[in-house]
């Protein structure tokens, strides 16, 4: 891989993490509500949401924020549904609308422990580095707080561009806006599909970061740290 001229990144659970857990969201959702929720109880899955959510379009469930906000307040819905709370839907929408509000505050988002180092490692070895994200155009100002934004060439959120992954548009809007050819990219994500799939479509080479250990067998490199992208660039 001795002709990668950039790293670009996917941005949630690949750079950075949100702080909240599922107990904290319960707890939320609950004050909103003015109801104990039970706390242990896990989330609905998100990817199933997303990937049943897609347009016919096909541009993806984040083009733009109100798409991006519709998508979280129906999962969160959903949600609380599950649990059998039984209230009329304005009331869930305007919970949900508070929590993706809550979402949207830097303090909320971690960098994972190895994100600084890899982007300080990176432009030591001279590499461009970039953000492509399914997300809101609240993703600068976050990282920003976390320091990370100083190490970026570019950041390219979907709702800023009005696509989304997997939809190979996004990346080559990126893969312009950086004067790079896709074959000097290196892509990193945690989703086979959006990131891994999207990324490939626009003829980029993926590694899909896998922290937990958790993913299938797939036909891409897997790393369980950033860090280990050195050693597939070396
Ligand atoms: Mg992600």
């Amino acid at each position: 891989m001795n002709t990668i001229r950039a790293i670009l990144y996917d941005a949630g659970r690949t750079l950075i993490q949100p702080r909240l857990e599922a107990p904290d969201i319960w707890d939320f959702l609950g004050d909103q509500l003015g109801m104990k929720l039970a706390r242990e109880r896990a989330l609905p899955d998100v990817g199933h949401h997303f990937y049943s959510r897609f347009g016919e379009d096909g541009m993806g469930a984040y083009d733009s924020d109100e798409r991006a906000r519709s998508f979280w307040a129906s999962y969160y819905i959903q949600a609380m549904r599950e649990t059998g709370v039984d209230l009329p839907k304005e009331t869930l929408q305007s919970a949900a609308d508070a929590l993706y509000d809550w979402y949207q505050e830097p303090e909320q988002w971690l960098p994972y422990p190895e994100s600084l180092e890899t982007l300080s490692r990176a432009d030591e070895q001279g590499l461009s580095q970039g953000i492509i994200s399914d997300w809101g155009t609240d993703l600068v100002p976050i990282l920003h707080a976390h320091e990370i934004t100083q190490h970026l060439d570019f950041v390219v959120a979907s709702a800023a561009v009005g696509a989304a992954k997997p939809h190979p548009d996004i990346f080559r809007y990126a893969l312009v806006r950086a004067r790079l050819q896709p074959h000097e990219v290196l892509y990193v994500g945690d989703s086979y599909i959006s990131d891994v799939l999207g990324a490939r479509t626009a003829g980029i080479a993926a590694v899909l970061i896998d922290r937990e250990g958790r993913a299938p067998e797939v036909d891409c490199p897997v790393v369980t740290s950033l860090l280990e992208l050195f050693d597939l660039l070396d």
